[in-house]
């Protein structure tokens, strides 16, 4: 097909995108109208409607469309990335999209309700306790939320303000301040996930903030006998642009610092996906923060999110774009 693996040479990005269906605000308010982006999945392709008559079309590595399953989303975006981190490379998953279009959906869910809602995180840490021993191997993660260019802990909220520790010589990146827990069982990791989000939630409350404005970072750490890798699945503050004129004061710091992180993020992304030699990892703390996940035979897969209305085709149009960039 038109899409790219990770052994070609053209670069190791994969990018898919996944369409989210109408809520029930745009079924009543959009009826009248047709989406904004029409998928064609066979044809790995996405037109994005121009007007009644036009439209301009985009091929990605995978585009998935309302109909597509959390087990689907999870086997094209993230399982070739954890089956890399398995065999000994590091990896990172990463969703991006404006707010409300599914990121959390697609990374975060637990499914604790119904099991085939289970996103990312849950079914990755279930592929990785299949095909580890504990007698020999061990799992560990941090959880964190980047804000404003701080890096808290999501699994013990006293530690507020973690530093990012490079070794000199390896130029590895270590966060000494972090909480790293060991992890036995699905179960705990579940648990684990919980804690984190309700920390995450006290802490933007406590901050006066979203979570939207937020990045939160899984880090799973696989040792197997002596070798470690690492897998970062990060679930990226929305990438609406904030209209800098409406926003002041501490919101527009807010805006200016999401838009520092995500740029810096695009252009380490493009940089990979052109095999350049410099990725600029040192723009950002997120970048910073995904390192070595950036690494000379690390995997990248980036799902890009999108709703469907016509009212946020600017939106989807710039969400599109960093996607096309990427690839
Ligand atoms: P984000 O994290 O990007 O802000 P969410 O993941 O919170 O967005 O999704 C916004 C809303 O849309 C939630 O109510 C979520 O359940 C719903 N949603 C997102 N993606 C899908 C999907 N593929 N199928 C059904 N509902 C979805
Ligand atoms: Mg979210």
């Amino acid at each position: 097909g038109a899409g790219k693996d990770y052994d070609s040479v053209s670069g190791r990005v994969r990018v898919a995108v996944r369409l989210r269906p109408r809520n029930a605000e745009e079924l009543v308010a959009d009826a009248d109208f047709a989406d904004c982006v029409e998928l064609q999945p066979e044809l790995k392709r996405l037109k994005l409607r121009k007007n009644n008559w036009d439209s301009d079309t985009y091929e990605f590595d995978e585009v998935l469309t309302e109909f597509a399953s959390q087990k689907r989303v999870y086997e094209v975006v993230a399982k070739p990335v954890v089956e890399s981190v398995l065999d000994g490379y590091n990896g990172t998953v990463m969703a991006y999209g404006q707010t409300g279009t599914g990121k959390t959906f697609t990374l975060g869910r637990l499914g604790d309700e119904d099991t085939s809602a289970r996103g990312i995180m849950v079914r990755s840490m279930e592929d990785i306790f299949a095909d580890i021993s504990l007698h020999t191997d061990s799992v560990s993660v941090s959880y964190l939320q980047l804000y404003m260019e701080t890096i808290q802990d999501l699994l013990n909220p006293s530690n507020d303000n973690i530093s990012i520790v490079e070794d000199p010589k390896t130029g590895d990146v270590s966060l000494p301040g972090a909480t790293l827990v060991e992890i036995r069982d699905q179960q705990s990791f579940v648990e684990l996930l919980r804690l984190g989000e309700a920390h995450r939630f006290a802490a933007n409350t406590k901050l006066n903030t979203e979570s939207s404005r937020s990045h939160a970072i899984l880090m799973v750490h696989v040792k197997r006998s002596v070798l470690e890798r690492e897998a970062a699945f990060s679930d990226l503050a929305g990438s609406e642009r904030i209209h800098k004129s409406g926003s002041e004061g501490h919101m527009l710091e807010e805006a200016k610092s999401i838009n520092l992180s995500l740029s810096a993020l695009g252009k380490c992304i493009n940089a990979l996906a052109e095999n350049s030699a410099h990725v600029p990892v040192r723009d950002s703390k997120l970048t910073r923060l995904l390192k070595d996940s950036f690494g000379g035979t690390a995997r990248t897969s980036l799902v890009v999110t999108i709703g469907p209305s016509p009212r946020h085709r600017a939106e989807t149009a710039s969400t599109i774009l960093f996607g096309q960039r990427a690839m």
